[in-house]
């Protein structure tokens, strides 16, 4: 059985912060899309934002949230996930990786908003998630989600295929 592990927005697009649903009202399609059509699990990660700070939050920056102590908790979220992949695995089943939000304080892979500007960068909890996979010898790739950008996120899920596919 396959298995992607979701951050939570991709398919409950109403935990974003206030003001951040922008291209889907509801679930983050590409993603949904690709699962339905290669028979794959979605596992959907808790949201180390909305834990930690509420629903009803104002868009911050990984600075203020490093500020106010979200890698504490943040951390205690990617130990659970990683011990729930090792689970998965020890019981058959296959992790293809995981599809994380772009520009995301907490969840962003490569890239962060800076004021208008992309900057190079990875989200606090994606930092320990990969901490937590590490120390759990689990080697499971991460790849950056934006619901702008559904090719990209077509293109990137599918090369997850292959590799277990051969
Ligand atoms: S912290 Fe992650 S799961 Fe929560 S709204 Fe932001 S991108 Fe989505």
């Amino acid at each position: 059985m396959y298995c992607l592990f979701v951050s939570h927005c991709v398919l409950a697009q109403c935990v974003m912060a206030e003001g951040r649903v922008k291209t889907h009202p509801s679930m983050v399609e590409p993603v949904v899309r690709f699962c339905l059509e290669n028979s794959v699990n979605i596992m959907q990660m808790p949201c180390p934002e909305t834990r930690h700070a509420g629903l009803e939050r104002q868009p911050r920056g990984k600075g203020w949230y490093e500020a106010h102590g979200l890698r504490s908790s943040a951390a205690a979220i990617a130990e659970g996930q990683a011990e729930y992949m090792g689970q998965l695995v020890a019981s058959g089943s296959t992790i293809l990786g995981v599809a994380a939000i772009e520009f995301s304080p907490a969840c962003a892979v490569h890239y962060l908003n800076r004021g208008s500007r992309i900057v190079p960068g990875t989200g606090i909890y994606i930092e320990e998630l990969r901490r937590a996979l590490l120390e759990h010898d689990l080697d499971v790739p991460i790849v950056g989600i934006s619901p702008r950008w559904p090719a990209k996120a077509k293109k990137d899920l599918t090369a997850l295929l292959p590799a277990v596919v051969s």
